[in-house]
């Protein structure tokens, strides 16, 4: 077999695998990246960017209830699921092609198929053999399923975003980003959705205040929330449709589709890393250091793959930090996993920065202070359906440094990017106090809380 030889090899044309390809290339090294789907990886054809479509439609649908308060007559004619679905994939279809021009234009080869590690620096693609002096990892996950008799007749998020047809009755098993996202879209969309948690609470990891707030704003919604409550057994009726039991004696009947949101697995069981020497962690994550280094020279690991905060720009940030450092001669700082800004695209949206409350007492006990205001944003003065907002500010110490910012509410999603900023430069409360708000905006009470 012929070996072709590169300086990088990237296993996987995700957004950090094209990311840390694109700018080693830039800086005059020989990238191949490997792909065996579309371009683009999760984010753009089963994650962030499908997602961020319906949650957009779930808001006019929101939007259409409030109309009337607003002073339109309004008369829908109900929601096209399967020409947004149309849209939505014609656009993903365009992001492929723009990727696949972006690595071009970038003189970045890209080879199809499924790599697989043959010795510590060569990989096979089909009946190819390539070699690199450094491999990234970069592959990512995908959705798992429980363990439980008839958990094969629920589908993932990746068969849900390929649905032709919106699913009436639907019940949602997890407790994560993916569950509450999907549980509100759907419920705004028309659809009737249960949730279905095995613990309390759904965002074990954000602000006790913020998943109250949410869990209470899903349940104003209509959303039938089951917490406390494990599935057993899922099966098909006769009539087509699945029946749920638990483990508290409850039996549901009639829905037409589960969704599993219940965490994700990581791509790392398909490279047979044994041959490059290189173990994976118990939950298959690929263990690698600050700097995104591996246990073995030359092979790195970033993304969902490397057990990270599973986001999109953490792994570009990884990407484009290792080629700098492996093909720039560039010193660069490990990411600050402690001040990451992420949203969910809940309803409402809820946006987090920092610690929560838990952790910040956890970690700091009574050098930690509160401040929190709940408030009914101006535009649901006029509407009937009401959705509060909710900010929070978490300080430490006698110089009241903020260590977290936590929103739900409209616009939360747009709101916290700059604050994330301040955040970085070490603000106190002083300087959020005296920033001159943006009048009138839900914004601003994080400048004028007291
Ligand atoms: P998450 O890891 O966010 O949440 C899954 C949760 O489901 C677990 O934490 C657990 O919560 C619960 N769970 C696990 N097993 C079971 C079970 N057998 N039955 C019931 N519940 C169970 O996973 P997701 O799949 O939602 O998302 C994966 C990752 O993708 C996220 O962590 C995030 O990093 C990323 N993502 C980011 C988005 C964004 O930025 N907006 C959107 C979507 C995904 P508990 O232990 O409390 O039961």
């Amino acid at each position: 077999m012929q070996e072709s030889h590169y300086d990088l090899i990237v296993i996987g044309a995700g957004s950090g695998g094209i990311a840390v390809a694109r700018r080693a290339a830039a800086y005059g090294a020989r990238c191949l990246v490997i792909e065996e789907g579309r371009l683009g990886g999760t984010c753009v054809n089963r994650g962030c960017v499908p997602k961020k479509m319906l949650w957009y439609a779930a808001g006019l649908a929101e939007a259409l209830v409030d109309a009337p308060d607003y002073g339109f007559s309004v008369e829908t004619k109900g929601f096209d699921w399967a020409s947004m679905q149309h849209a939505r994939e014609a656009y993903i279809e365009r992001l492929n092609g723009i990727y696949a021009t972006m690595l071009d234009d970038s003189n970045v080869q890209l080879m199809t198929g499924q790599a697989r590690f043959v010795a510590e620096k060569k990989i096979t693609v089909d009946d190819q053999l390539v070699s690199a002096e450094h491999i990234v990892i970069a592959c990512g996950g995908r959705p798992s399923r429980a363990d439980i008799p008839g958990a094969a007749l629920g589908m993932t998020s990746d068969d849900f975003f390929a649905l032709q047809q919106q699913p009436q009755r639907v019940a949602i098993v997890g407790a994560g980003y993916i569950a509450v996202e999907l549980a509100g879209l759907l419920q705004a969309l028309g659809s009737e959705v249960s949730l279905f948690l095995r613990r309390e609470h759904f965002l074990g990891r954000f602000d006790a205040t913020i998943r109250e707030a949410l869990m209470l704003a899903m349940q104003e919604a209509g959303i039938n929330i089951f917490s406390s409550t494990r599935l057993t057994e899922i099966r098909r009726d006769d009539a087509g449709c699945l029946c749920l039991e638990s483990d508290r004696g409850l039996r549901l009947e009639g829905f037409d589709a589960l969704i599993w949101a219940i965490g994700r697995d990581h791509n790392s069981d398909r490279l047979a890393l044994e041959c490059c020497r290189l173990n994976v962690a118990e939950d298959g994550h690929i263990p690698v250091d600050s700097l995104n280094n591996t246990a073995v020279e030359g092979i790195y690991a970033i993304g969902d793959v490397c057990g990270q905060p599973a986001l999109t720009p953490v792994a570009i940030a990884a990407g484009r930090r290792l080629a700098d450092r492996l093909f720039g001669g560039m010193t660069v700082e490990a990411i600050d996993h402690d001040n990451i800004a992420t949203v969910i695209f809940s309803h409402p949206p809820v946006a987090s920065i920092g610690l929560s409350e838990e952790e910040a007492r956890a970690r700091h006990g009574a050098a930690v202070h509160i401040y929190q205001s709940q408030f009914n944003p101006l535009y649901h003065a006029l509407t009937t359906r009401k959705v509060p907002t909710t900010v929070k500010l978490i300080t430490l110490g006698a110089n009241e440094r903020v260590v977290g910012c936590h929103v739900i509410g409209a616009g939360a999603d747009e709101m916290l990017q700059g604050f994330a900023v301040a955040m970085r430069l070490g603000a106190c409360k002083a300087d959020f106090d005296a920033t001159i708000a943006i009048h009138p905006t839900a914004a601003e009470e994080l400048v004028t809380l007291r």
